[in-house]
């Protein structure tokens, strides 16, 4: 009899699970196998090995991730960076313009920046939460639009619905980069966007032991972007499909937890007289705040805030707590702690990144699941020895 799937919670343990179990097997198993027995495959892109991404291990994440995300199809790739380059490059041909929310991802805005000129591509950044400015900025040739679900490090929220109503007006392929909230928190199929594109390094694998990318979406989409990755060769290896395949069965608790503990550290840290302003989607200060509540099922584990006293009190408070790793990247069951003036932002011009409102004081925390009483003593020792 076929499986009753409804919940989000229990597709992501049954959905794409192997039917009958290998072996029995209760646990996908890796199938460390370059090539496979040749079964009179008519297409190059049919055969069966790991670059041509159709392994067992593959097959298996790319229903779980389109049933999760209440999509047509997925597919993973070796990093979230592979997904959207390869997105990106199957989508757009020279003489294309294309359409960017301005506070993106330092990878992807790096790309678009750096290397977009050479491949005759033009571009536009726009502002998400003014959608009266995108009329002026479209084209006769604008193919497509990409925006982030939240944007890092301020947790800004777009005009998401109006994305997507724009991009149908304009007939552009809607794009969005939805590793901050994860299926979780927001599933872009069901809003309308044609493609989702995750970092699984963050939040679906959740460990912070493997790197891994997807692109989840429509089906005819999803089949370019898939010939596109087995020429471009950025493929996920059996192993990292193993990972991230364990770790997104986990996902809907992790989520909850990181959730929870984030909006209660918000509140902590909004009340606590040393802080200057804390940004955070589920506080109701934040001006993304009612859009958060419309469009997501809870507002994820990322939150930012300055202290008062500048760069120095900020460097002092992070040297100080004892609890959150200090490092770069997000989404794992520890708590990571970072200035992004010195990391995800440090590529900017610091006169660019003050006009975002990124200031050298802020600090972006990436909630683990940890007890929260925890991290909000640790935070509290830290800050009360502040000046
Ligand atoms: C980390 C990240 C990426 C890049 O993913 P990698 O797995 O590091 O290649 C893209 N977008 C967002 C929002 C990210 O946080």
């Amino acid at each position: 009899m076929a499986k009753h799937i409804k919940h989000i919670a229990t597709k992501l343990i049954h959905a794409g699970e192997p039917e009958p179990l290998i072996h029995g097997a209760v646990s996908m198993p890796i199938f460390q196998s370059s090539t496979f027995e040749y079964t009179g495959q008519g297409r190059y892109h049919d055969l069966r090995y790991i670059r041509l991404n159709n392994t067992p291990n593959h097959i298996a994440l790319h229903q779980k991730l389109a049933s999760i995300e209440n999509a047509e199809a997925a597919l993973v790739t070796a990093s979230g960076m592979g997904a959207i380059s390869t997105t990106l490059l199957t989508l757009l041909a020279p003489g294309d313009h294309f359409l960017a929310q301005a506070c993106l991802y330092g990878g992807t805005h790096d790309f678009i920046t750096k290397d977009f000129a050479a491949l005759g591509i033009s571009f536009d950044f726009i502002d998400g939460e003014d959608p009266g400015s995108w009329e002026g900025k479209v084209r006769s040739n604008t193919k497509a639009i990409f925006v982030e679900t939240m944007t890092n490090p301020l947790l800004q929220v777009a005009d998401l619905k109006a994305v997507v109503e724009f991009a149908r007006g304009h007939d552009l392929v809607s794009m969005i980069d939805n590793t901050f909230a994860s299926p979780i928190n927001f599933r872009p199929a069901e809003w309308g966007f044609d493609l989702s594109l995750h970092s699984c390094t963050k939040y679906l694998n959740g460990h912070s032991d493997i790197v891994a990318g997807a692109v989840i979406g429509r089906a005819d989409l999803i089949e370019r972007i898939t010939h596109k990755l087995n020429h471009l060769g950025a493929s996920l290896d059996p192993h990292a499909c193993f990972l991230l395949h364990r770790g997104i069965k986990t996902l809907g608790v992790r989520m909850q937890c990181q959730s929870e503990s984030a909006l209660n550290l918000s509140k902590y840290l909004e009340n606590h007289r040393t802080i200057e302003k804390v940004n955070y989607p589920g506080l109701e200060s934040h001006p993304g705040y009612l859009r958060a509540c419309e469009l997501f099922d809870g507002f994820s584990g990322m939150l930012s805030f300055e202290v008062k006293g500048g760069m120095e009190a900020a460097e002092s408070f992070i040297r100080n707590t004892t609890l959150p790793v200090v490092a770069p990247s997000l989404g794992g069951v520890e708590t990571l702690i970072t200035r992004p003036a010195t990391t995800s932002h440090s590529g900017m011009p610091p006169d660019e990144r003050r006009a975002l409102g990124i200031s050298d004081s802020l600090i972006r925390v990436s909630v683990g699941i940890e007890a929260t009483e925890d991290l909000i003593e640790d935070f509290d020792q830290a800050l009360k020895m502040l000046p």
